[in-house]
């Protein structure tokens, strides 16, 4: 695939402190786009100046919400390498959610030369201290200017770019969660396991209310039962029970993470039993209540791993571990971000260099 460049003519200042990067809000000077129409498939792909995208007023995304996303990191390594952790599996994703939204799916070699073209581009702009990464955004939309409701013919994939802080500036701090009675996230045959903009758009209310009562996130319960769990807010989790790990069944309506997985692997290989599993709010409740809730944990590209100190639900509140960070959640943290800044040797060969 041709990706034609049109470099800035005012490139912008690089944040000089690292240490107040934040998340998402500081973009780099260049992205990447291109079109699809059904006649000509997937044209002009070309990496442009960063800037406001310009967009009919009956664009399909705007009105049907014809919208999926990822997110991964690049990574500078102590020797000055820029990688990728397991980009191909964002991108296989990537075209299970365009399946599911009737978008069209991207070949996985012109995707993963799309990501080297743009990271490459903007190497730069990767963060050089303890814990920054280079975020990166790909999304696509649905992007045919009629207000008709079909699958579209024509969308619009960008890839944008945005340097980010080190998640735990102030150390890996155990976080309060809601345990969400009422609303729900996703269904079985819905979008759940689809990385797409509509999903949060449905979590947004739970998790305004939560955090006026001053939690975190929000941990969400199965759709039909109200009854299993299900993930946290924009990560996976994970439960230590009596020594066992515990962790939600993909059933469909729960979003595949790639952290989720990478953690699976590496504690499989350790030697703990893991199970994917259905695990119900009760067995939780009476797991806390017995003492043997030994650990809980998120799992997300953002935050890589982040222990969950307490949990409420309804009106009860419990507490993981005296509100502290467990064992095998520091252990995870610790081998996954070893792993990622090049400290830790690659077994899996999980890293993609990319310059
Ligand atoms: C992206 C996401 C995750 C985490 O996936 P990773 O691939 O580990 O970053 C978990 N839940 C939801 C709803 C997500 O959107």
């Amino acid at each position: 695939m041709e990706i034609k460049f049109t470099k800035t003519t005012c490139p912008k200042e690089k944040p000089v402190d690292e240490s107040k990067l934040g998340f998402g809000r500081i973009f780099t000077d260049h992205m990447f786009m291109m079109d699809y129409s059904a006649e000509l498939g997937w044209h002009d792909a070309r990496i442009v100046p960063f800037a406001p995208i310009p967009i009919h007023p009956a664009s399909t995304v705007l009105h049907y919400g014809t919208e999926i996303f990822e997110g991964l990191k690049a990574y500078r390594t102590a020797d000055g390498e820029i990688r990728m952790f397991r980009p191909i599996e964002n991108i296989r994703r990537m075209n299970n959610s365009a399946e599911r939204l009737c978008l069209p799916e991207i070949p996985e070699d012109d995707a993963m030369q799309i990501l080297d073209a743009i990271v490459e581009c903007e190497k730069d702009w990767v963060p050089h201290s303890e814990g920054t990464s280079l975020y990166l955004r790909p999304f696509m939309y649905g992007n045919e200017p009629h207000l008709g409701v079909h699958a579209v013919k024509e969308a619009t994939y960008v890839v944008i770019c945005s340097p980010v802080g080190a998640y735990y500036a102030e150390g890996i701090n155990p976080v309060k969660i809601a345990i969400e009675s009422e609303d729900v996230r996703a269904v079985k045959g819905g979008t759940g396991y689809a990385k797409c903009g509509g999903n949060y758009a449905a979590s947004l209310r739970a998790g305004e209310k939560a955090e006026k009562k001053g939690f975190t996130q929000v941990l969400w319960l199965d759709g039909v039962h109200r009854k299993y769990i299900e993930e946290v807010g924009s990560m996976n989790v994970m439960f230590k029970i009596n020594g066992e790990i515990v962790t939600p069944e993909l059933t469909g309506s729960v979003l595949p993470g790639i952290t989720r997985k990478s953690c699976v692997e590496l504690l499989k290989a350790k030697g703990y039993k893991v199970s994917e599993r259905l695990i119900s709010i009760d067995e939780l409740y009476e797991a806390a209540k017995n003492g043997t809730l030994e650990e809980a944990w998120g799992t997300g590209t953002a935050a890589v791993v982040s222990p969950i100190g307490w949990l409420s639900y309804k009106d009860e509140e419990f507490v993981v571990n005296g509100g502290k960070i467990g064992e095998v959640t520091q252990a995870l943290y610790d081998e996954l971000t070893g792993i990622q800044w090049g400290k830790l040797e690659d077994k899996n060969g999980w890293c993609h260099k990319v310059c």
